[in-house]
């Protein structure tokens, strides 16, 4: 069997709960940006996830819509993008880049959402491969990726799509050797088999929402592209294990004690999404999941921190000293 040792990484254990920074840490700083992860690496949560597209010529990028967010994207002039949203695999890199993803517009529903973001300037999208190489530099030694391919609903019954979009995160990662360091992920269970077939060197996470529990505004996810529940015939988790998966992401709404220790039994890890109050970071570390994606890894650090418990064995013996 192949050995994934990456997957130790997001393994919780006694006194342990592993946190993982949701695009970074969106809660305070830009979203999937160069910025956001130095932030987060440097906090000490050293586990991202993050999110990729391809641009028109093919570049795997970091952004989570298939369309840039007006409310997140300023132009040259220094104002917010107005009308329709520009389509991510329609423009070049160059001209994606020349836009500033650094500040959230406030008076937007979606800026709303998370005002404690700082607000910055000249920050730009970067790439897949922008992204990686922060974990061939020193600070970014212990570098972890929960790197989540996001399926276009328009385009995700297209095979050659898919592979392409496959086969492109799969070159970034291993051109750097980052094979051992990466966790392929989406909410797409056709595109993780297709993950299996090229890429059977790195293990697989299985992010599922329930259809009962709505979609928070400015999210234009994959979510549509994922299995028909109800069709399964069999429960969620051991559905991810027969797909060989290794990892479940189930929505922190759909998380009770008694899945998780069934998702356990069957030898799936469980992190879960997204989970940004206290109440419910307090709910999940009951439900004893492995780990906890966030908006906010500083705030889930405190809570960890006053029950004692930790995100990674440095920080148990700094804790200890
Ligand atoms: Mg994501």
């Amino acid at each position: 069997m192949t050995q994934f040792p990456q997957l130790n990484g997001f393994r919780g254990a006694p006194g342990l709960v592993r946190l993982v920074g949701h695009r970074g840490a969106r809660g305070v700083m830009p979203e999937n940006t160069l910025e956001g992860f130095e932030f987060t690496v440097k906090s000490g949560v050293v586990a991202l996830e993050f999110d990729v597209v391809l641009t028109q010529d093919a570049v795997p990028v970091v952004t989570h819509n298939h369309h840039l967010l007006n409310a997140a994207t300023r132009g040259a002039d220094g104002k917010w993008l107005q009308g329709a949203e520009l389509k991510v695999s329609e423009l070049p890199l160059a001209q994606l880049q020349s836009y500033d993803v650094g500040g959230l517009d406030g008076r937007t529903v979606y800026g709303q959402r998370f005002p404690d973001q700082v607000f910055m300037s000249n920050v730009r999208v970067p790439t897949l491969g922008d992204l990686l190489d922060m974990a061939l530099t020193p600070q970014g030694a212990d570098m972890l990726f929960l790197l989540e391919m996001k399926s276009d609903p328009e385009t995700a019954h297209t095979p050659e799509v898919t592979e392409r979009l496959v086969s492109e995160v799969v070159k970034a990662v291993r051109t750097r050797g980052l094979e051992q360091r990466t966790v392929l992920h989406s909410f797409d269970w056709n595109l993780l088999e297709v993950c299996g077939r090229i890429a059977p060197d790195m293990p697989r996470s299985f992010l599922t929402i329930m259809p009962k529990n709505a979609d928070d505004p400015g999210e234009d996810s994959s979510k549509s592209v994922a299995p028909d529940f109800a069709k399964l015939g069999m429960p969620v988790p051991q559905a991810v294990v027969e797909a060989g998966g290794q990892m479940w992401c189930p929505h922190y709404l759909d998380v009770t004690p008694e899945v998780v220790a069934q998702a356990h039994a069957l030898g799936l890890l469980v992190s879960t999404w997204t989970v940004n109050e206290v109440d419910d970071m307090h709910r999940m570390i009951d439900a004893a999941v492995d780990g906890i994606v966030t908006d906010y890894p500083g705030r889930a650090q405190r809570v960890l921190l006053e029950r004692g418990l930790v995100w990674n064995e440095d920080v148990a013996r700094m804790v200890a000293e």
